[in-house]
């Protein structure tokens, strides 16, 4: 993410009230300008801006499952979910999928992507791999979510419950260091474009999250529902262009 990026999403998340999402990568604060009247021979210098990487260097899975705890108590989620959803998959995965949160599945399993929605995601994957001649299963990728616990009546998550999770989730992405990653549905767009346009703007093109190249497809829970069959069209034409990109 170059500097007007990072400024770009700044002030996105800031417009959201959410304050310190790239805590770890602000720039360094401006320095103090000398005052008008001492003379300057030289305009004073542009402040380097030197971006700290997000992660602790020598991360992993197991250290950010472990950093998470086995009982986080970081935001108002901890107080109604029952497990804690890391993630799951190949811990080397070429493709990660992020989803928005767990459902009431998830919550008892702690597993993502393991109710209806994560059914249609694993028929998505597998049948679409298959028809493009692309030997890939489920376990082949990594699923996880922007929040790692269930949203009460399975609400979108809020902006400060989304800054706190991302820093896993941020870690999680920068360890697999995927060579594509797929946004299901508008709160994963957000959470790694610092965006505010919706699913039908993003999808079907190719974006960044750091040097990543990202797509964003529909929410499988939104293709469950009965009258979305061009957006179930257009979620396979998705995918099918990121395991092209992918695996070819
Ligand atoms: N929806 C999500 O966004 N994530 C899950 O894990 C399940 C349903």
């Amino acid at each position: 993410m170059n500097r007007d990026e990072l400024l770009q999403s700044l002030r996105f998340y800031q417009d959201l009230g959410v304050t310190d999402l790239y805590r770890a990568s602000a720039p360094p604060e401006a320095p103090v300008l000398p005052k008008p009247e001492m003379k300057l021979s030289a305009p004073a210098p542009e402040p380097a801006v030197s971006l700290p990487p997000l992660a602790p260097s020598g991360d992993t899975l197991e250290k950010i499952q472990q950093d998470i705890g086995p009982d986080c108590r970081r935001c108002r989620l901890c107080e109604a979910r029952s497990k804690i959803v890391f993630g799951s998959g190949n811990a080397q995965a070429r493709l990660v999928f992020v989803g928005e949160g767990p459902g009431a599945d998830e919550d008892a399993q702690g597993f993502p992507f393991v109710g209806r929605a994560g059914q249609l995601l694993t028929q998505m994957i597998e049948n679409t791999a298959s028809k493009e001649g692309i030997p890939l299963k489920r376990p082949d990728v990594y699923i996880c979510n922007v929040v790692k616990c269930r949203p009460p009546e399975n609400r979108t998550p809020l902006p400060d419950e989304m800054e706190i999770c991302g820093e896993f989730l941020f870690r999680q992405l920068m360890v697999i260091q995927p060579r594509a990653i797929c946004a299901l549905g508008s709160t994963a767009a957000k959470a790694l474009l610092a965006t505010k346009d919706g699913v039908t703007r993003l999808r079907g093109r190719w974006h960044k999250w750091r040097d990543i190249p990202l797509i964003v497809t529909y929410h499988p829970s939104y293709l469950l529902r009965p009258y979305n069959q061009d957006a179930k069209r257009e979620a396979w034409e998705d995918l099918k262009k990121a395991l092209h990109f992918v695996y070819d």
